[in-house]
């Protein structure tokens, strides 16, 4: 069997659906479970309309039009009749008004509102590839092929029950091949959840994981994983193939092809993880697995993460003491701070943490140990590339590079492993820093 995933953008218009549905007949003797995004095309951003339309139904205009007018207008491009998605069109109107009479709009609601994208996009997709491919594909929403997630709504995760539900249930099912909802799940009270935006690569690994799959291959728009963001710089270009550990410091660093928690059934199953791109499908594109054939680069990606805080705790207290660092992080455990990037000296330690969390209330009790110091608009760039391990002088190429390019480095960290440098830069200089490392 095989795992194939369509996005947003490999599902956004009728033309594109029968391309997919094309891709899926080409690998019908590997059964595969497909797995599908909500629409996304420039006239069609189901996901987002969907979201602006709760948002306008809780600030008191319940309408549902705009949701209606798109999903039928798919529909309607593709010659298939909109009865396969009214009851849910039906059952979204009730929502708004739901969400507009009782002025909430809860984390909780706001998944069941995303769930109606991928709902609606994956019957659509079996019913055309049905009628026109002469094939017979089954349809099932995720959660009643048994992906069963933690109820934490909008970054939910799947619960290990899930991966031989999911086995079982598939073979139930049967047909030619199976067709499913790509990001959404059902928390353990049976309420929709959803994996996080983008959340629908990692629902192609789950799937690809249970169903113990040969491949799990990631249709979207560009052609593999780049060495670098193609909108940032000219040479960049597709990566031939990535170890797990390099896709997984590339999808964590922001590098958009792959959801950053993409790599963790595949890596934990270990499966194969191709990234192709629906309008050329004859390119190559990326390959992630764990070991890899070719010749290894130095360095094979430059990703880079903007909006990021600096928080540095300096004390005299460190010195010479033990336990120090457990308390520090325990304030930002308990304030469920995410750390990106750690550097540490005897007396001091400097963090990084994504902007837009709330850093008050754990700078205030850090301030009982020493001066905190907080600056923000940086951006992390990180280097990636197991080949880096044992090669002598990549720090300094990377140190030369950035001083040459007339870039501050604020803080750099590269672990043992050798695998990543993250350097730290004013968020400003981040395309410089990119481009000259590149
Ligand atoms: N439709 C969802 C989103 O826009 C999930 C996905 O496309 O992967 O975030
Ligand atoms: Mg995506």
């Amino acid at each position: 069997m095989i795992g194939m995933k369509f996005g947003g953008t490999s599902v956004g218009t009728a033309e594109t659906i029968r391309t997919a549905c094309g891709l899926v007949k080409k690998f019908i003797d590997k059964k595969p479970v497909v797995i599908v995004s909500a629409h996304n095309s420039p006239t069609c951003r189901m996901t987002n309309t969907l979201i602006a339309s709760a948002e306008e139904a809780l600030s008191g205009k319940p309408d549902s039009s705009k949701v209606f007018e798109l999903q039928r207008g798919v529909c309607k491009d593709l010659g298939i009749s909109s009865d396969i998605v009214e009851p849910l069109l039906e059952e979204y109107d009730r929502l708004l008004v739901g969400i507009s009479m009782i002025q909430e709009l809860s984390p909780r609601t706001m998944d069941l509102v995303m769930s109606f994208g991928e709902r609606m996009s994956s019957r659509v997709f079996t019913a055309v590839f049905n009628k026109e491919f002469g094939v017979n594909a089954k349809h099932a929403d995720s959660y009643d092929l048994g992906l069963i997630t933690t109820p934490a709504f909008g970054e939910a995760q799947p619960l290990n029950e899930c991966y031989p539900e999911i086995k079982k249930k598939v073979e139930e099912l049967g047909g030619d091949c199976v067709i499913t909802t790509g990001f959404i799940g059902k928390g353990p009270h049976g309420h929709i959840t959803t994996l996080g935006r983008g959340g629908s690569d990692y629902s192609a690994t789950i799937f690809g994981a249970a169903v113990d799959a040969e491949e799990v291959q990631i249709w979207t728009d560009v052609s593999g994983v780049m060495t670098a963001d193609p909108k940032l710089v000219d040479g960049a270009k597709s990566i031939p193939e990535l170890s797990f550990m390099e896709a997984s410091e590339l999808a964590w660093y922001g590098a958009k092809v792959l959801h950053p928690a993409t790599m963790i059934p595949a890596i934990e199953h270990n499966i194969p993880v191709r990234v192709m791109n629906t309008h050329e499908p004859d390119h190559p594109g990326t390959v992630i697995r764990s070991q890899l054939e070719r010749e290894k680069a130095v360095a094979k990606s430059v990703a880079y993460k903007k909006h990021t805080n600096l928080v540095t705790v300096t004390s005299s207290r460190m010195l010479g003491s033990h336990g120090f660092m457990a308390k520090v992080f325990e304030i930002f455990n308990r304030h469920k701070l995410d750390i990106h990037m750690i550097a540490t000296s005897e007396v001091s330690i400097s963090l990084t943490i994504p902007e837009g969390s709330n850093l008050e209330a754990a700078t205030a009790e850090l301030k009982v140990f020493g001066d905190v110091d907080v600056s923000s608009d940086k951006a992390l760039v990180c280097l990636i590339g197991e080949g880096m391990a044992g090669i002598k002088g990549v720090a300094r190429r990377v140190c030369g590079a950035l001083s040459d390019a007339g870039v501050n480095i604020r803080m750099i960290s590269q672990g043992a492993r050798e695998l990543n440098i993250s350097l730290l830069v004013d968020e400003k200089d981040a395309a410089a820093a990119v481009q000259s490392l590149h």
